[in-house]
């Protein structure tokens, strides 16, 4: 079973202040007609110190964003740029949420607050600075889920809806509007490095590596990788370990991001910013989830060869700081480590002991035919096979009969017939529920189940470090 998050006192450290002057703006936050709220989290509040909050207080904090004591006076709003779909876009930034707190954990950690639909921002274009309440509901169910699947992710921590009417060209309008505040272990993004170079900001390039080194650390680049003492060299080695470690995640837990962009990848390694997601329904290298990703860039199989672009885009902006030839070495390590993770994930969702990276290797391939050739949807494949049982005849049952169970899947929770899943029919009963009845206990029910999933699936593989 897995453990809960460790409930800790209120620790506020706000550490974005020593940066704040060029990493982002102080903004206000949006004025909204109404703070009904929907959803907080807490099992995560608690161990933030914030479980204790009353609900008037909860929304005073989080709906009309009055400061959290000691902490940011003002909401800052975060200057990044970012490749979108391979362009170069200069005109991003925070244009719908903004950095609201930091605190630690118990474990010391430095963790973010983060909003989504707060209001304008210098950043916000042609944007409403809104977040849509069907939005907020997808990004629930998105965050509960992979954090299930054992996925290094934000955590959605409040959801509020706030009673404005949204025109938005791809959904039916008007639609209702929410604000949703996420936890994570920061908001630096590739895109936050990307600006940087684009204004030849050579101190402050150096400063921001300084400030992810000293708030994220991680392990040290392998002994023989050249420039390893270098602060920029050392940073890139664990974007590269994060980022193979998220994709394989993704990977072993059949889920497709959607929006890969730079602006959309954090340093800390951590997955966030839900908007297109879909899980597979079957298994399928070329799914594409956003309806506007023509080329099928970010289709599923696709995603680890989008962490290493995107890992390729943080080196040339490093490039400011370091030589070439140690960022090359750096990068050259993510086929390796992916590889790696994606045995280590593989191997812990099916419930069995790693036989090591090759081994694994050949009994993902021979899995992949197996889903590929039944069509079975990857949740139901897992859940069959948990801990090794129901070995077939194929060539897939041949090799996991190999295998030493990890754990036993003969409680009541791995008996049941259907697994917990959140294909996008049932994301779409989740939301009609709410949008016609104001109905949120499907909403409810499908989180506490997903919640007992992660507590049967166990203690994830923790990836190289702790972020
Ligand atoms: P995303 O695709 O959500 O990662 O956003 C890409 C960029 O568009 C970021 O700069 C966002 O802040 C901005 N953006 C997206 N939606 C809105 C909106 N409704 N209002 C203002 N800015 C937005
Ligand atoms: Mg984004």
């Amino acid at each position: 079973m897995r453990s809960e998050p460790q409930a800790s006192a209120y620790r506020p450290d706000a550490r974005i202040d020593t940066i704040a002057e060029w990493i982002g703006d102080p903004v206000p936050a949006a004025a909204f007609p109404k703070h009904e709220l929907r959803f907080r989290n807490d099992r995560w509040a608690g161990a933030v110190g914030l479980g204790d909050l009353t609900d008037e207080a909860w929304t005073a904090h989080f709906g009309r964003f009055e400061p959290l004591a000691d902490n940011l006076p003002r909401p800052l709003a975060l200057r990044y740029h970012g490749h979108q779909f391979r362009s170069y876009n200069p005109d991003i930034g925070d244009g719908r949420g903004f950095l609201f707190a930091q605190m630690r954990d118990g474990d010391g950690r430095l963790l973010d607050l983060g909003t989504k639909g707060s209001g304008r921002t210098p950043y916000s274009r042609d944007g409403d600075g809104r977040l849509t309440l069907k939005g907020a509901v997808r990004e629930i169910l998105a965050t509960e889920m992979l954090e299930a699947l054992g996925v290094n992710t934000s955590k959605t921590f409040s959801v509020i809806e706030t009673g404005e009417s949204l025109w938005r060209g791809d959904e039916p309008s008007p639609t209702r509007s929410a604000v949703l505040v996420r936890l994570s272990h920061g908001h630096i993004r590739i895109g936050s490095f990307q600006r940087l170079l684009a204004h030849d900001e050579k101190d402050q390039m150096a400063a921001l590596v300084a400030y992810c080194l000293d708030t994220y650390p991680g392990g040290e680049p392998p002994a023989d990788a050249p420039g390893r003492d270098e602060p920029a060299v050392i940073l890139l080695h664990q974007v590269v370990e994060r980022l193979a470690d998220l994709a394989a995640s993704w990977m072993a837990a059949g889920f497709v991001h959607g929006v890969l962009n730079t602006d959309n990848m954090n340093i800390s390694g951590e997955s966030f910013d839900y908007g297109p997601w879909r899980w597979l329904p079957k298994w399928d290298p070329r799914f594409t989830a956003a309806y506007f990703d023509y080329g099928g860039l970010y289709a599923f199989g696709r995603q680890p060869e989008a962490l290493l672009w995107n890992c390729g885009q943080l080196a040339v902006a490093l490039r400011l700081l370091a030589d070439t030839e140690p960022l090359v070495a750096a990068l050259d390590r993510f086929g390796a480590l992916y590889q790696d993770a994606m045995a280590r994930r593989f191997t812990w969702r099916l419930g069995v002991v790693s036989r090591g990276a090759e081994a694994d290797t050949a009994l993902i391939q021979a899995a992949e035919r197996s889903m590929t050739e039944s069509g079975e949807a990857p949740e139901r494949f897992f859940f069959t096979h948990r801990a090794g049982r129901a070995a077939g005849d194929d060539g897939f049952g041949a090799l996991l009969r190999e295998y030493e169970k990890a754990t036993e899947a003969d409680g009541a929770f791995w008996q049941q017939d259907e697994p917990p899943g959140i294909l996008i029919d049932e994301v779409e009963r989740i939301w009609s529920a709410i949008d016609e009845h104001d109905d949120w206990s499907a909403l409810h029910t499908k989180v506490s189940e997903i919640r007992e999933l992660g507590r049967n699936l166990g203690e994830p593989p923790r990836p190289q470090d702790k972020w």
